[in-house]
């Protein structure tokens, strides 16, 4: 068997290759502009974090925790964790920079890679990336709307259609201990219908119970009682707010009585966002682009005040994905409309100067400074598409003048070296 290279990406992550950057730096160019118009700033916090971060804020019964972060143990002696999310990470940067000083509501966003060590398959990786937003300082479902609305418009200014919302509410300190209870006294006489993991749910953390996806435990779920019906009035209003916002929008959203979200930070509002898709089989399926919602009590729980919060963070790798099997966008092929071809040692040691001049008078010129032979530096402008191939050869260096061809017809002129650009912009413009 042919051996392949010795050295490769460690299981479950991957390069992103230059023929991949174009998708990222188009989602990152409309993420910015969203960013931009609703006021959030950008924040990149450290790769890195003190473990305790994640296992208070997330908590230490969730799967992420539990079982998918990677850490690290410092010189000094410090746990330290890879980022498996965002939002623990900007609480701390919130909480560690006073931005509660700040004029409230704090409104920020992020992008960059996470790293969870999952079973690696088809849109899960171990080191992926996500865009994210957050606002700190108000309790507004207005601010749970507003993240729901950005990442809808991002993803439609992406293209992609059949988008499909799904809201529900877990509720807050008030009513979720009453619901919990509820519900595991609904699951206990059906604890043996229930698979391994949702059996020790049960215990530990039993609403993740209601979004397994084992069809053993999808079927006790379905009679299960539901948290709408068990919300405080305060958790029932703001739910019924968020979804008059969502329908003021035009917002395309299904209720989801069984979405609960992974991590112990949620409060009250909780969204996914999906996309309809096709299987291996051209069967239909729905992929998870986005997720979020509000975590009123993080901040204290990091340490600091009293500070409602809400977010939402979406997979750069699965958009990525997607574009291309969907063919939403195409990569643009860069243009280059000047050549610059250099003949003899001479010529090539002076048209690196020249090459640093036009790129300071904006004008975008490619080149083949390691190739010697004329034809094939001419054959490459052709192939590029360029209109003018300037040509520095033996004597033009000594004469201090250039050639400039027009590719189409093969005429040439020789000008003066310094007045190489104005007569360059003056033929473009033509
Ligand atoms: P989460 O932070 O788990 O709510 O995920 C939010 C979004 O990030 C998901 O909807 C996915 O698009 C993406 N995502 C989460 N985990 C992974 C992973 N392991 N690999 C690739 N994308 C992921």
């Amino acid at each position: 068997m042919p051996k392949g290279p010795r050295f490769q990406t460690p299981q479950g992550m991957h390069d992103v290759l230059p023929e991949d950057q174009p998708y990222i730096e188009r989602i990152s160019g409309v993420v910015k502009d969203v960013a931009d118009f609703y006021g959030y700033a950008r924040i990149d916090t450290p790769m890195l974090e003190d473990a305790a971060l994640f296992e208070k804020g997330i908590g230490v019964t969730t799967d992420i925790v539990e079982k998918q972060m990677y850490f690290l143990r410092t010189k000094g002696g410090d746990v330290l964790a890879m980022r498996p999310e965002f939002t623990a990470g900007i609480a701390r940067a919130y909480i560690q920079h006073g931005m509660i000083n700040l004029p409230q509501p704090v409104k920020l966003y992020s992008t960059g890679p996470l790293f969870r060590h999952e079973s690696p398959q088809a849109g899960r990786f171990r080191q992926f990336h996500q865009f994210d937003f957050e606002i700190f300082g108000e309790q507004s479902p207005a601010n749970d709307a507003q993240i729901i609305q950005m990442f809808y418009a991002i993803l439609r200014e992406l293209k992609f259609s059949h988008l499909i919302i799904e809201v529900n509410s877990i509720g807050d300190s008030q009513c979720r201990p009453y619901y919990k209870k509820l519900l595991v006294n609904y699951l206990r006489p059906r604890q043996y219908s229930l698979c391994v993991d949702c059996r020790r749910r049960m215990k530990e953390n039993p609403l993740r119970i209601l979004d397994c996806k084992e069809e053993k435990c999808q079927r006790v779920r379905s009679q299960a009682p539901q948290i709408i019906d068990s919300l405080c009035d305060e958790c029932k209003n703001h739910f019924k707010q968020l979804l008059e916002f969502l329908d003021e929008a035009d917002l395309p959203y299904h209720l989801n009585p069984h979405l609960v979200r992974g991590l112990d930070y949620y409060t009250k509002t909780v969204f996914e966002i999906f996309v309809e898709t096709e299987g291996d089989q051209g069967e239909g399926k729905t992929l998870a682009l986005a997720g979020g919602g509000r975590f009123d009590t993080l901040v204290k729980l990091l340490g600091g005040k009293d500070v409602p919060a809400t977010g939402a963070a979406a997979g750069m790798e699965r958009i990525v994905s997607l574009l291309k099997e969907k063919q939403l966008f195409t990569p643009p092929t860069p243009q280059y409309r000047i050549f610059l071809a250099q003949l003899g040692d001479a010529a090539k040691k002076k048209s690196a100067k020249l090459l640093e001049e036009m790129r300071k008078a904006k004008l975008n010129v490619a080149e083949s400074v390691g190739r010697d032979s004329l034809r094939a530096q001419l054959a490459r402008a052709d192939k590029l598409g360029a209109e003018f191939t300037l040509i520095l050869g033996q004597r033009e260096v000594l004469d201090n003048t250039i050639v400039i061809r027009e590719m189409a017809k093969g005429t040439q002129e020789t000008v003066k070296l310094e007045k190489v650009v104005e007569e360059v912009r003056k033929r473009l413009k033509k």
